[in-house]
């Protein structure tokens, strides 16, 4: 007998990254366009002279910042190789194969990887007609067999943001035992006041957790560091099943110098907002519908043509994320760079 691998892994689907078309603009990944700054840059520089050591494994002075920053025990929050990692380390701490995790599909891709390889449950529950999550019916999607619900707010890939009183309504429904966690990935590029802090429920609630990165506001993408802030025992439990030295020195020293630089950081991101709601207006202008987004990016719904426009953009050297017989994401990125891409979706639209 051959060695064998795990058998249920063949049908785990691999996580698909966006696509670099070298000579081509990059609006596949929900990055930032601008590199780091000069003040982050000589952070990370300086700290390479240390890299023959191991980072600090409790990640304790970045801990301590973030634990400021949010105004709660350091023992609330837990530190990761970017949230894509935390993701997969909350499932091993909350679930025993077979109990279930709830979360709205389409949404972020990681859920259903990390649930897999964890062997929970997984309870797919549609978005709904507005590309929104469906909230009562994963209120109602919950058992007693149910023990994470997830919650991307705003949602990757359709941009959309559940509003206050949708979710105050939905953890009233939500029973103490079930955690729900709010994916806050891009929580920096909200900007209708109606969607909630997710740290205002982890504060008043003992059942609700968020998730944040350094990847995208602030830039950091490459270096990987996101943190949980949530329930004492459940971070407890993620830095258990964290693979040690993982968040490594330079991510550590560059979250704290970004942490620093915030208001350049955050200044940045109000940009990218004012060109997400022009670029969200000109496609609707041009005859496509797009729903309202809260994040760094936006969602054209096109179904079976996803591919098809993916492609024609892709000719005019724009890359974009088809998710097929579904829809399009599209990054927000400089003016110049979202112009070509609106020039590419006008002549989609054109083309006879
Ligand atoms: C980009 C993204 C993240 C961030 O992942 P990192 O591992 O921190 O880079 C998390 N959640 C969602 C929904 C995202 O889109």
């Amino acid at each position: 007998m051959p060695v064998q691998p795990r058998a249920d892994l063949v049908s785990l689907p691999d996580y698909v990254a966006g696509r670099t078309v070298p000579g081509a603009i990059k609006l596949s990944s929900n990055e930032v366009p601008d590199g780091p700054l000069p003040s982050v840059a000589t952070a990370i520089a300086e700290a390479t002279t240390n890299v023959n050591r191991y980072p600090d494994a409790s990640v304790g002075k970045l801990a301590a910042r973030l634990a400021a920053k949010v105004d709660l025990p350091v023992e609330r929050i837990a530190v990761g190789c970017g949230s894509v990692s935390l993701c997969h380390q909350l499932m091993h701490a909350m679930c025993e194969p077979g109990e279930e995790v709830v979360y709205a599909w389409r949404s972020f891709e990681t859920y259903p990887i990390a649930s897999q390889i964890a062997l929970a449950t997984q309870v797919k529950v549609p978005l709904d007609a507005e590309h929104a999550h469906d909230l009562d019916a994963m209120a109602d999607a919950v058992t007693p067999n149910t023990r994470v619900v997830l919650v991307c707010n705003p949602n990757n890939p359709t941009g959309t943001a559940k509003r206050r009183a949708e979710l105050d309504r939905f953890l009233d429904r939500i029973p103490s035992s079930v955690l729900v966690v709010l994916d806050e990935a891009y929580r920096e590029f909200v900007s209708d006041p109606e969607v909630p802090d997710g740290l205002d429920y982890v504060r008043a609630r003992d059942n609700v957790a968020v998730l944040r990165t350094f990847s995208k506001a602030y830039g950091l993408a490459g270096l990987r560091v996101g943190y949980f802030v949530g329930p004492a025992e459940v971070a407890a439990a993620i830095r258990k099943v964290y693979v040690p030295f993982s968040v490594n020195s330079l991510a550590q020293i560059a979250a704290m110098a970004s942490l620093d630089a915030e208001d350049e950081l955050l200044a940045r991101c109000e940009t990218i907002v004012a060109e997400r709601d022009r670029v969200r207006a000109e496609l609707i202008e041009a005859g496509y519908d797009v729903p309202d987004s809260q994040a760094n990016f936006v969602w054209l719904p096109l179904g079976d043509a996803a591919l098809d426009f993916a492609e024609h953009t892709l000719t005019k050297k724009v890359v974009v994320r088809a998710f097929a017989g579904d829809g399009v994401r599209v990054t927000i990125s400089h003016p110049e760079e979202n112009d070509l891409f609106l020039h590419a979706a006008r002549s989609y639209r054109n083309r006879s």
